[in-house]
């Protein structure tokens, strides 16, 4: 088989006094994502699902919030060691499709942003790399404002 598909997952509360990073971006907003890292949500998801695409676990595994070594740690950087363990593997990104799930802020503004940082951390072109966003209409944890979650579909190609 040549190529492979992945999905990951991730939410984060939102609270005070903590920056908004999403994929790699600082996001002006008076919340921000609480977590063990940077807490950025679209980063985490798009680890999770390149992993899932080779049945490598998750990103708990390689990185766990157990460890105090990943304190506040710069997703991106994950990102770029997920994304050479799949290289390693002889696998390739063929491209990513993720949505963001945020009442507020409005993502809008940053998503080319987030898109030429991600493109950039995975070596890839920036058309590989497609973030979108939503709110949830005001409904449950993620429509109180109460956290961000975010969806993430990744291809692999082998080679
Ligand atoms: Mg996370």
């Amino acid at each position: 088989m040549n190529v492979r598909i992945g999905n990951g997952y991730d939410i984060h509360r939102l609270v005070p006094e903590r920056p908004l990073i999403l994929g790699g971006i600082e996001i002006p907003h008076s919340l921000g994502l609480l977590g063990h890292s940077d807490a950025d949500a679209l980063t985490h998801a798009i680890m999770d699902a390149m992993l899932g695409a080779l049945s490598l676990g998750d990103i708990g595994h390689y990185f766990p919030p157990s460890d105090p070594k990943w304190a506040g740690a710069n997703s991106l950087l994950l990102l770029q060691q997920v994304n050479q363990l799949v290289r390693s593997r002889g696998w390739h990104l063929g491209n990513i499709d993720s949505v963001i799930i945020a009442e507020e802020p409005k993502m809008k503004p940053h998503l080319q942003a987030m898109q030429e940082k991600l493109a950039q951390t995975l070596s890839t072109a920036r058309d590989q790399v497609a973030i979108k966003a939503t709110t949830n209409e005001k409904l449950g944890p993620v429509g109180r404002e109460e956290g961000i979650a975010v969806y993430a579909v990744v291809l692999l190609l082998k080679g």
